[in-house]
């Protein structure tokens, strides 16, 4: 097994920008040049005998104790050698790799802590969690609050879609992977350790494993990325890179003196170690499988494979090397650069067998292995509270959830994806996600099905789309099968059959998921409606700690526009899905109305009634009055939706997570992501848990918290209602529901007084919003209700209680009436066509009758006409009110009567219009008196149509 690559592979492009860590890009050479020899030259590299060396490949310096060493060690420049010939000295598994590293840096003074979720609730820039150091973005790297520990280490889940079409095929890319990292955040105060303890902790840990110390390369690798860079080392051996150690020290600021790429960058006062170890690839190179995917789950493959009837067996040298050499390839080159058909053919010409028998060793196995990395994927966002929605995270679930179904079916496997993401989860550690199986399993079952039925309807819409296109003698468009794919959840292979049916061209991509999955990875910032302008100063905010005092004396500081800015104030700004108090300012005995209320920075401006604000005068003392009775509706209104959202998690479940939130004095809603509708039960349950609430009357205690403190304590369900900025968050405590939120409260859940749901809506796939009444305007909206009922039942004369039998009886009757009324019109209108078959006249061998019908409505003309023409003849019939029907029979039909015609004729004497088919038309106009002529001219035109 192994051998060594002839192919020159300088080249190709290369995966050298794919980096362990984010962010990282290609950078200007002046900036490589700046991060020079005095960056990197570390005592440690000098203590033990590494040589600074220019890669006589792609002309990057990197460290070695190895003098003879040429190239870096970094593909395209060294190929992988791991495989089949692992650099540590004995195999690790995914588990007790991790145990081992995460011991190593406790042992030498870090803190371990525990991972983070893979969805990024603690930011509002990006839905999962990249990177472990993305734990601590953006406040601790910012240096605006604590690390939770200094120096820190942690093995942290990550989930990057990227290249989620490589997953399988390149032998080493995952969805899910696990970054073991130790962390540090120096001060110029106070420093932990920098570069040199850095490399060192590496060297020891990779030596611990039995690395030969003559093998690893440290490639210097300037870093830059989300207005941050530094200098930093890529870890390699064996072609393979283990690790990244980046020292962040550089911050993009307008008056740095450093220049990279025409952006100004100065040193920061706080500098960070980052580090990436991917631990699957700690367990592949201490294995050297053939893929990633064989050392990470063997067992796992294993069995997927068996059940899908794929043989797999790697004691077969010949049939290992295949994938060997694939994995090799892919390692040297941009997969993303080559389609799957030109890598295979490089391949298959490398191992000297054909297209055709590679293609069916390897094809089943990339589906294979791609299941059993997608299901892990799937634990982990499951597992971490994600519903598969259509929007952000649930974009992102729903994505994996189809490829991974759709590769599945393409495999034959049978057992549900439920029950493999079952096993992931019975894998992995975590005893609160046993808890959440049995949710998982619902949604999964339901995407399942919702999948089924999406194929089923999207046959004929995808094939209509590819017609039309063929018409038009066009391509299928890429962007209409990512539109098919958005909009109605039509996988692109089925958009792909589709058009080659049609015999239309469609170019589908080989990354076409990877493609779709980076369009919606990063959060879209939403438009602030607040005027982009720094104010200066800032105003006391006293409602804070008195909630409810009603009236303050404060002094005027500024006037902009139609607002006045005071000192401090107790008028609650605008925010949190909470509006803003009303009241007045009152200066000098005279009385002003505030109409709103917003804060722009640290400033709360008052919006005044009409141009009341030209009253005021910098430095005049005012009185401020709160209209309490609006505030206290919005305090009812919110403490009761953080008790809705509190009760809706204890009957729907735990992962019930806000999905937005707004207050108004009489309503208040809250959306919640929920993967099927709340039924009735439900709703009366969430309702009566609310409402227990209320009547334990619960103190609701509000505490402003140093961030990290107030995560630690409660974790990351604090931010149900987003991210709120800053380093102090206020902490709202209601029970057993904690939240961050800035919002006003009442101060015990007693004065509430009641909550009514009155109705729950589903606001899009994945998201259910819940619209209630709390305090008086509950009581109001009861009454409201009760009033209909009231007047319903005055009107059916009943007693309330006999309301819905009654109902259901009038219902019933009417409902039988309206049958037998029916059933009478039919007999009718056959008693008057009978009847009027006496009057018929002759026009050659036509029947034709034309006939006022007295007051009859158009349902009775079209009837009465329509049963003359089956008797095959010529009716046209009239009423007095101006209508007009014409129906043809048989004979006349061939004889090539048009009723519309005549219709057309008639109505034009009412003053009107009409039309139809030819066996049926009707017609009129407001000239009613007309109707004889009318009917006459109709009769002229069947009689010179003959
Ligand atoms: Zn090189
Ligand atoms: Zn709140």
């Amino acid at each position: 097994m192994g051998g060594f690559f002839p192919l020159d592979f300088t080249n190709f492009p290369s995966n050298a920008s794919e980096s362990l860590l984010a962010l990282s890009c290609d950078l200007d050479p002046r900036l490589i040049s700046m991060f020079s020899q005095e960056e990197y030259g570390l005592d440690y590299f000098r203590d033990q005998g590494f040589h600074r060396k220019k890669c006589e490949c792609c002309g990057k310096f990197f460290w070695t104790r190895n003098e003879a060493r040429k190239t870096c060690g970094d593909p395209p420049c060294d190929p992988y050698t791991f495989i089949g010939n692992p650099v540590f000295s004995k195999e690790h598994g995914l588990d007790e790799m991790r145990e081992h590293y995460l011991s190593f840096f406790e042992g030498r003074g870090h803190t371990r802590i525990p991972r983070y979720p893979v969805v990024a609730r603690w930011r509002d820039d990006i839905y999962l969690t990249i990177a472990s150091i993305a734990d601590f973005q953006p406040f601790v790297t910012s240096g605006l609050v604590p690390p939770p520990a200094n120096p820190l280490t942690i093995s942290q889940p990550c989930i990057r879609l990227d290249d989620l079409d490589s997953v399988g095929r390149s032998g080493r890319h995952l969805t899910t992977f696990e970054m073991m990292a130790h962390h540090v955040f120096n001060t110029r105060q106070k420093e932990i350790y920098w570069k040199d303890s850095t490399v060192q902790l590496c060297d020891e840990l990779l030596m611990g494993l039995g690395m030969d110390p003559m093998a690893v390369t440290y490639k210097e690798s300037p870093w830059a990325g989300g207005g941050n860079a530094g200098p930093s080392v890529e870890v390699m051996i064996g072609g393979l890179e283990l690790a990244t150690l980046v020292f962040m020290d550089l911050k993009a600021t307008p008056t740095g003196t450093i220049e990279i790429k025409g952006e100004r960058y100065s040193k920061m006062d706080n500098y960070i170690v980052d580090t990436g170890y991917g631990l699957e690839r700690f367990v592949w190179a201490s294995k050297g499988s053939p893929t990633i995917y064989d050392a990470i789950f063997p067992d796992l493959v294993r069995k997927v494979a068996d059940l899908s009837d794929v043989e797999h067996d790697l004691s077969n040298s010949e049939y290992a090397e295949i994938f060997a050499q694939n994995a090799r390839l892919a390692g040297m080159v941009d997969v993303d650069a080559y389609s799957m058909k030109e890598l295979r053919t490089m391949i298959a010409a490398r191992l000297g067998i054909s297209y055709e028998k590679l293609e069916e060793a390897i094809a089943p196995m990339e589906r294979v292995y791609a299941v059993v990395d997608h299901t892990r994927c799937l634990a982990y966002m499951l597992g971490d509270g994600i519903i598969p929605s259509n929007i952000k995270a649930g974009y992102l679930a729903r994505l994996v959830i189809r490829r991974t179904l759709r590769i599945m079916k393409e495999l034959g496997l049978k057992p549900s994806l439920e029950g493999l993401v079952r096993e992931q989860i019975s894998r992995l550690d975590y005893p609160d996600w046993q808890e959440r199986m049995e949710t998982i399993s619902v949604i999964l079952a339901q995407e399942e099905e919702k999948y089924a039925e999406t194929l089923d309807k999207g046959m004929r819409l995808v094939r209509k789309t590819a017609q039309s296109y063929g018409k038009k003698g066009q391509a299928f468009p890429l962007t209409e099968i990512i539109s098919l794919y958005d909009t109605h959840g039509i996988p692109p292979e089925m958009s792909k059959d589709a058009a080659e049916e049609a015999g239309v061209k469609v170019e589908l991509p080989d990354n076409f998921y990877s493609l779709v999955a980076k369009t919606h990875i990063k959060a879209q910032k939403e438009e602030e409606a607040a005027p982009q302008v720094i104010l200066e100063g800032k105003t006391e905010l006293s409602f804070y700690d008195h909630p409810f005092d009603e009236s303050f004396k404060a002094e005027v500081r500024d006037i902009i526009g139609n607002s006045v800015i005071l000192d401090k104030t107790l008028f609650y700004p605008e925010g949190g899905g909470q509006p803003a108090d009303h009241g007045i300012l009152e200066k000098g005995g005279l009385t002003f109305k505030v109409v709103d209320v917003q804060r722009i920075g640290d400033v709360v401006l008052h919006a005044m009634d009409g141009d009341g604000a030209k009253a005021f005068q910098k430095g005049d003392h005012v009185a401020g009055h709160i209209d309490m009775r609006r505030r206290l509706a919005h305090a009812r209104h919110h403490t009761a939706t953080h008790l809705v959202h509190d009760s809706a998690k204890r009957v729907l479940g735990k992962h019930i997570w806000q999905a937005g939130a707004q207050k108004t004095e009489t309503r208040a809603r809250l959306d919640i992501s929920h993967y099927k509708r709340i039924t009735d039960y439900e709703l009366r349950a969430i309702e009566m848990e609310a409402n227990r609430r209320v009547m334990d009357m619960i103190p609701v205690n509000t505490k402003f918290m140093p961030r990290t403190e107030a995560e630690k304590v409660f974790g990351f369900e604090l931010y149900q209602g987003g991210v709120p900025p800053g380093k102090q968050i206020r902490v709202v405590k209601v029970g057993s529901d904690i939240e961050a939120c800035a919002g006003t409260h009442v101060t015990n859940t007693g004065m509430i007084g009641t909550i009514k749901i009155l109705r729950t809506e589903r606001v899009q796939d994945g998201v259910e919003r819940l619209e209630f009444a709390a305090g008086e305007a509950a009581v109001r909206a009861v009454q409201e209700r009760e009033g209909l009922l009231i007047e319903s039942s005055d009107i059916l004369r009943v007693p309330m209680d006999r309301l819905p039998k009654t109902a259901n009886r009038f219902f019933e009757e009417w409902k039988g009436q309206q049958k037998e009324i029916e059933r009478l019109k039919e007999d009718l209108a056959k008693t008057q066509a009978k009847s009027l078959v006496s009057e018929a006249v002759a026009i050659d061998d036509l029947k034709v009758i034309a006939k006022r019908m007295g007051v009859a409505d158009i349902d009775e003309l079209i009837k009465v006409a329509s049963l003359l023409a089956e008797m095959d003849y010529v009716a046209l019939l009239g009423s007095e009110s101006g209508k007009l029907v014409a129906a043809v029979g048989k004979t006349g039909l061939e004889k090539g009567i048009k009723a519309g015609n005549v219709i057309k004729a008639a109505s034009k004497l009412l003053g009107g219009g009409g039309g139809g088919k030819p066996e049926l038309a009707q017609g009129g106009g407001p000239k009613s008196e007309m109707l004889e002529e009318a009917l006459k001219a109709g009769v002229d035109v069947i009689r010179t149509g003959l």
